[in-house]
């Protein structure tokens, strides 16, 4: 787990900005919420097209998803787009571990360390080329040496880590944290996005509708019925009972190509997203969530060394809502929009749905249910969905 210090803290509402990170095998797939959803078709099909990534078009990945599958669903599993016999089953937490490690872990030619941290990649300075691995596990210094290639998969938020730590990263930078440069790379840790979601769309509901609750998941036909049948709440993903996708008026492109996910769903934020103590007692502690999520940011934030020990948390810079143009808080805002008017739908008004209008601490002194007012909100309210790419 990361915490985010001061200056990258995602929202004024959070008391320091938690960025959880699996540190395990499988890494955060064996911490993640679990809800295992396919991106657009577009967005495969513009890393190959567009970014020239050869291989990684719609067509190209389809057969891996539906090799992962374990689509229990007749009519689906009966479509060109599911499968059957995958890993990914009963509404149970698959990580990569599990998935792909386990069913090979008995090969001579696999050697996992456990309990180990990568300290750096070691690079001849002259040649530039890799010559190995210095990790320490154990409180022992290891050096493995490279004999065909090494790949550094550590996430988006320690793979740069791991780059500047080596001497590859912005010259100046390495520099100021006494790092001797090999590679002036002035892109590595820069490039940083993320989807940022809202905890605050708030309904109220005139009953308790929610799969999620002690009393309905914690007895024993519950319990039974899932562990013979796989069946039952328990195998609800996470706390999210819903998910939609939704293309905004801001939207550019043409075809089926949403900007912005909703998540329906209860549960706890206190904890998890290191809410304040003010804000959950003046505002979330009686409530349910919608969950509206950017899903195209065009702000860029970035990741920095706090200092030149490698097991510093860097420093997470979001920059959440920098973009020039503000394209990013204008589609949140119509998300929010959005997310009123489904509200007073039928389905949504059989429960009674209806805002939950205490106004945001810190947003009180603006026009409430105004742009000016929503973006405040926004901005005060944010989280990182933990979907951070693009950082190396
Ligand atoms: C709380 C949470 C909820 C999420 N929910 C969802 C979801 O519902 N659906 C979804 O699709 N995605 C979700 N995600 C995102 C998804 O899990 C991540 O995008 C994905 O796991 C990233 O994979 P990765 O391999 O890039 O990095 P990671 O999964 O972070 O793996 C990095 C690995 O590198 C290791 N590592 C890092 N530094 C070192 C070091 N110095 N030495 C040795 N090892 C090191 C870590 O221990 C870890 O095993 C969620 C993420 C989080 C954290």
């Amino acid at each position: 787990m990361y915490q985010a210090p001061s200056i990258s803290r995602t929202s004024i509402s959070f008391s320091v900005g938690l960025w959880p990170r699996g540190k395990m095998l499988g890494g955060s797939s064996s911490i993640n919420y679990m809800l295992y959803i396919r991106g657009n078709k577009k967005d495969y099909d513009d890393w190959r097209d567009v970014y020239g990534c050869d291989g990684w078009g719609y067509d190209d990945v389809l057969p891996y998803f539906i090799k992962s599958e374990d689509n229990q669903n007749p009519y689906l599993a009966g479509t060109k787009y599911h499968g059957k016999s995958g890993t990914i089953r009963r509404g149970s937490r698959c990580s990569t571990s599990k998935a792909f490690l386990r069913p090979v872990r008995d090969r001579p030619n696999l050697h996992i360390s456990m309990n180990s941290q990568v300290i750096k990649i070691m690079i001849d300075p002259d040649t530039k080329t890799v010559t190995g691995v210095q990790f320490e596990k154990n409180g022992r210094m290891y050096f493995g040496e490279e004999t065909k290639e090494v790949v550094i998969s550590a996430g988006a938020v320690a793979s740069p880590q791991i780059l500047m730590l080596s001497g590859v990263g912005p010259k100046d930078h390495l520099e100021e944290k006494g790092i001797p440069l090999i590679l002036d790379k002035l892109k590595v840790g820069e490039n940083l996005h993320d989807h940022v979601g809202l905890i605050g769309m708030i309904f109220l509901i005139d009953k308790p509708y929610s799969q999620i609750s002690a009393s309905r998941i914690m007895n024993l036909p519950v319990l039974l019925n899932y562990t013979l049948f796989g069946r039952s709440a328990m195998s609800t993903l996470g706390g999210v009972e819903g998910v939609a996708f939704v293309k905004s008026k801001l939207g550019t492109d043409t075809g089926d190509y949403p900007d912005i996910q909703m998540h329906f769903g209860s549960g706890s934020i206190r904890y998890a997203h290191g809410t304040t103590d003010d804000v959950w007692n003046k505002y979330y502690k009686p409530i349910l969530d919608h969950l509206p999520v950017l899903l195209r940011p065009k702000s860029r934030g970035n990741i920095r060394l706090a200092s030149n020990d490698p097991y510093d948390k860097p420093l997470i810079n979001p920059n959440y809502f920098s973009d020039d143009g503000d394209y990013d808080i204008k589609v949140t805002v119509k998300s929010v929009k959005f997310s009123l008017a489904l509200s007073k739908m039928e389905a949504f008004q059989k429960m009674g749905s209806r805002l939950y209008d205490m106004p945001y601490p810190g947003c009180e002194d603006k026009p409430l249910w105004t742009d000016e007012y929503w973006a405040c909100w926004i901005k005060s309210s944010s989280f990182t969905l933990a979907h951070t790419v693009g950082t190396c």
